[in-house]
């Protein structure tokens, strides 16, 4: 079932440091809506999302993109967000289709890094979420720690809604201070039931003041609130009135609402599901959503509602059982079964074979699908994830996503030459699964070259290669992809005067590169008033081109910008053509008259390590040339942050293994690229 209103929709990610409860919150959600009759536990290995286990024990992908339940009549649709560093643009493609997220922290660690990182993507896709601070009952739990880590690590501006009753192991509920109730689960009936009372006598005055500071906040965040508030209502302001002023506040990313509970204990949940619905957008609270019309390219918006032309937005491809399932946010209007729609991107035709609405252990099949539904499709052939589906005779395109390139490579070849074809279609699929897999050709070596995001990520894919599609290879040392820049500006000209087919062709440009700061990328300008505006393009296509094969190794040309600073036009004699290699022969004179340097990916490390390992990990990366950032306390483990080449955190996870007794873990992610400093020729061939 789908439901028609989309005010009855909300699509969620759920998004935690590791370990904070993500697993275990999700299981009781999935719980107490209904969509599963018994609970798993992390530590048995029976969580239902606990997707890492059973792929590990099953040797398959059942990472499911997004499961759908039901809450108070409403569609729960939870959009998965995996935490793992190699995997961001997993991450981003979840909050790109996601409306709205439940941020869960810890009450002991409070907001760790991982979950910063996360906040930070959401806060650039502003997403509205509300915080859940799990793990009451743990010794060391500390709720005031949490808010104070919300307000100065996140900078977010808490609404403290619930109090915790009791701590530690004497948790056993929260204090409802929009309802003025204390509730309290039954620990009998897996907290199936809870119960909400008056507030102790103990708690009231606690439980006063913290209403009262909820209110003067929820006024500061809301006119409409602040009105009655000012004119004295405090006492006929109903629950109902500042859980409308809080959903607004939470839409328009003011503040975050705070609940409390605990995962393990069953406390909590079904107010934090109730917090779901009350705060977090329906697709029908989203603005329209933009894109360009594929015609004309000009800008163009679909509004989220089910009367206009349908629109979605593929977000994930999965190979389930050898075939290709697709995953779709629909944005607007409504397609059936059996449906032909539009791809703009492939500038194809594809039909909607099968829909499905996907839980957490079956698929229902549905004739209809919807605006504001996430549901996957079978029977797309064409299609890649990013790619915009729409109806054809009304077309849109949606901004596809941003994938990072890649930044490591290694060269494969096969056991047995028999397997070639087997080998060429796996990795089509495994790259129609995941853009930040590349693969292609060496041309020298005629090797097969695969490319992605780090160690860790292409050896998932070599891992899934010889169990999934049961293809042996034999991979080669993993290399760091470079780049180029140039580290002084320089310009030159090129003329391009010749007869081709008895006709007489000239054009002569100059072609300015100046360095630009790192992470600027690549500016090109074409515009001189004697390059004319029809040449244009062919000269911007031609300097882009050029960039992509510096002197210096052939690798990609990044922070830099080139313009035509002159050029002449010779009327009779000039071509597009003429212009285009003119272009490329001035880029090419210049960019070697520029002093070219290697770029290499810097990543940004942090190594979580007991006390007694510290000295030995910090010597260790200094000996790799690592830039230490700082050292932070965390209960009794030590945080090391760090900046160092990829090239030389090949092979860390085994080295810090062994010299941390297998107690310390590390995580990292690409930061930018920077000047190599020293000669690559070391780790070359
Ligand atoms: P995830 O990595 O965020 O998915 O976290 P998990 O759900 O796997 O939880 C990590 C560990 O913390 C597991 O051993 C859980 O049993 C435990 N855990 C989760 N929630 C709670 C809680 O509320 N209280 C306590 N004491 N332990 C919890
Ligand atoms: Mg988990």
């Amino acid at each position: 079932m789908n439901p028609k209103n989309l005010r009855l929709i909300r699509n969620i990610g759920i998004i935690s440091h590791i370990d904070a409860g993500k697993t275990t919150v999700t299981e009781r959600i999935l719980f107490y809506t209904g969509a599963i009759h018994r609970m798993g536990e992390v530590h048995d290995g029976l969580a239902t999302t606990d997707w890492m286990a059973q792929e590990r024990e099953r040797g398959i992908s059942i990472t499911a993109a997004s499961i759908s339940t039901h809450w108070r009549d409403h569609t729960i649709n939870i959009i998965d967000t995996p935490g793992h560093v190699d995997f961001t643009i997993e991450v981003e493609r979840s909050l790109r289709v996601l409306d709205g997220a439940v941020a869960i922290f810890s009450a002991v660690e409070g907001v760790e890094p991982q979950s910063e990182v996360v906040w930070r993507q959401a806060d650039r896709y502003q997403v509205p979420r509300i915080a859940f601070v799990n793990k009451m009952d743990r010794i060391g739990a500390d709720y005031e720690n949490v808010l104070k880590d919300i307000r100065k690590k996140l900078g977010a501006k808490e609404l403290v809604l619930q109090l915790p009753w009791g701590a530690e192991e004497n948790f056993r509920g929260v204090i409802d201070l929009v309802e003025g109730r204390a509730v309290s689960w039954n620990p009998d009936d897996q907290g199936v039931t809870y119960t909400a009372e008056e507030i102790p006598e103990g708690l009231q005055a606690a439980a006063a003041t913290a209403r009262e500071l909820l209110l003067e906040a929820v006024a500061e965040g809301d006119e409409v609130f602040l009105e009655r508030y000012l004119a004295g209502e405090e006492g006929g302001l109903e629950a109902a009135d500042v859980r409308a002023a809080v959903r607004r506040i939470t839409l328009a990313g003011r503040a975050v609402p705070v609940l409390c509970g605990s995962g393990l204990r069953n406390i909590g949940v079904q107010h934090l599901l109730d917090a779901v619905l009350d705060f977090l957008p329906s697709p029908g609270d989203l603005p329209p959503v933009s894109g360009v019309d594929p015609r004309t390219e000009s800008p163009d918006e679909r509004t989220n509602r089910a009367d206009a032309p349908f629109s979605a937005l593929a977000f994930k491809i999965m190979t389930d059982k050898g075939r290709r399932l697709t995953y779709l946010r629909v944005y607007s209007g409504k397609a059936a079964a059996g449906d032909q729609v539009y791809n703009p991107n492939r500038g194809k035709e594809e039909r909607l074979a099968r829909i499905f609405q996907m839980f957490s252990n079956k698929r229902a099949r549905l004739d209809t699908v919807g605006a504001g539904s996430i549901v996957a499709v079978a029977g797309l052939k064409d299609t890649y994830t990013g790619d915009t589906l729409c109806a054809k005779e009304e077309p849109i395109r949606y901004e596809a996503l941003d994938f990072p390139e890649p930044v490591i490579y290694v060269a494969v070849e096969l056991r047995s030459s028999a397997d070639e074809k087997k080998l060429n279609e796996s990795l089509q699929k495994l790259r129609a699964e995941d853009p930040t897999f590349h693969v292609r050709e060496d041309p020298e070596t005629g090797q097969t070259v695969l490319s992605g995001m780090g160690e860790l990520h292409l050896d998932v894919l070599l891992r899934r290669l010889e169990e999934e599609f049961r293809v042996s290879v034999r991979a080669g040392t993993p290399r760091v992809v470079y780049r180029e820049t140039l580290a002084a500006s320089a310009q030159a000209e090129g003329v391009f005067d010749r007869e081709i087919g008895g006709k007489p062709q000239y054009a002569r440009v100059v072609v300015r590169l100046e360095p630009r700061e790192r992470g600027g990328g690549l500016s090109v300008s074409p515009a001189h008033p004697n390059v004319p505006p029809e040449f244009q393009p062919a000269v911007e296509r031609s300097l882009t081109l050029s960039a992509e094969s510096g002197p210096a190794g052939g690798y990609k040309m990044v922070d830099l910008s080139a313009r035509v600073v002159d050029a002449t036009f010779d009327e009779a004699r000039a071509t597009e053509t003429a212009f285009e290699v003119a272009a490329a022969m001035a880029f090419q004179a210049a960019s070697e008259a520029g002093s070219p340097i290697l770029l290499e990916p810097i990543m940004s490390v942090e190594v979580v390590t007991p006390e007694d390992f510290l000295g030995g990990i910090i010597n260790d990366l200094n000996a790799r040339k690592g830039r230490i950032e700082g050292v932070s306390t965390r209960g009794n483990t030590k945080i090391v942050e760090a900046h160092l080449p990829l090239a030389d955190m090949f092979g860390y996870s085994t080295d810090l293994r062994s010299a941390s007794e297998g107690r310390a873990t590390y995580s990292m992610k690409f930061s930018h690229y920077d000047a190599v400093e020293r000669s690559p020729a070391r780790e070359g061939s």
